[in-house]
């Protein structure tokens, strides 16, 4: 048998190029990519633990579209809180930083992706709970409640409140009860820190 034929030659170029590979040689599983896939990158937060395979270019374009908080700075990820509950106004950079978790390009290594987005979804809640924090000053805060009001009112409510109290605690419409004068001066109290706040 003449293993230098030509035949040879022409049975191995038609050879299909997956029977070369051992079989424990992971293919990049960007659909079409015949690449090896030497790269892991975290499938999601539902889905700790499990990681796709890229090769180089992949994994990187997969990174970018993964890597959603992770490019934000602390201050973009609360001003994209605030921004959350009144429709988002983006003005932060969907930019890739490179170095912040999520994969590796020097390969993987173990321990590495155990939580990938665990650290993030923490700093996350911290920020939104910021965000949530009052916007006025304990006084102010205090003022509302002398009221009967929370925050969200707004000038006209303050104003229509203000009036009914007035009337309910004036002594002149409690018989000349001067112990409403009390309740009243607490109200006038409240509102003219209101008006200080601009909020009237
Ligand atoms: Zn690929």
């Amino acid at each position: 048998m003449n293993l230098n034929s030509p035949l040879f030659d022409r049975i191995r170029v038609k050879r299909e190029p997956r029977q070369e590979t051992p079989a424990e040689t992971v293919r990049c599983e960007h659909p079409g990519c015949q690449a090896i896939g030497a790269y892991r990158a975290p499938k999601g937060r539902l889905r700790e633990g499990q990681y796709f395979c890229f090769c180089l270019e992949h994994v990187r374009d997969y990174n970018s579209s993964y890597n959603y908080f992770n490019g934000m700075k602390d201050g973009d990820v609360a001003s994209y809180m605030k921004d959350a509950a009144v429709g988002h106004r983006p003005t932060w950079s969907m930019g890739v930083k490179r170095g912040m978790g999520g994969f590796r390009e020097d390969g993987p290594k173990p321990g590495d992706f155990s939580d990938p987005l665990g650290l993030y979804r923490q700093r996350f809640h911290s920020r939104a709970q910021e965000a949530r924090e009052p916007r006025y000053s304990a006084v102010t805060m205090r003022a509302f409640a002398a009221l009967g009001l929370d925050e969200t009112a707004g000038a006209d409510a303050i104003k229509a409140q203000y009036k009914t109290l007035v009337k309910l605690h004036h002594p002149d419409a409690n018989g000349g009860d001067r112990s409403c004068e009390e309740k009243l001066r607490e109200i006038i109290h409240a509102y003219k820190t209101l008006r200080a706040a601009r909020l009237v």
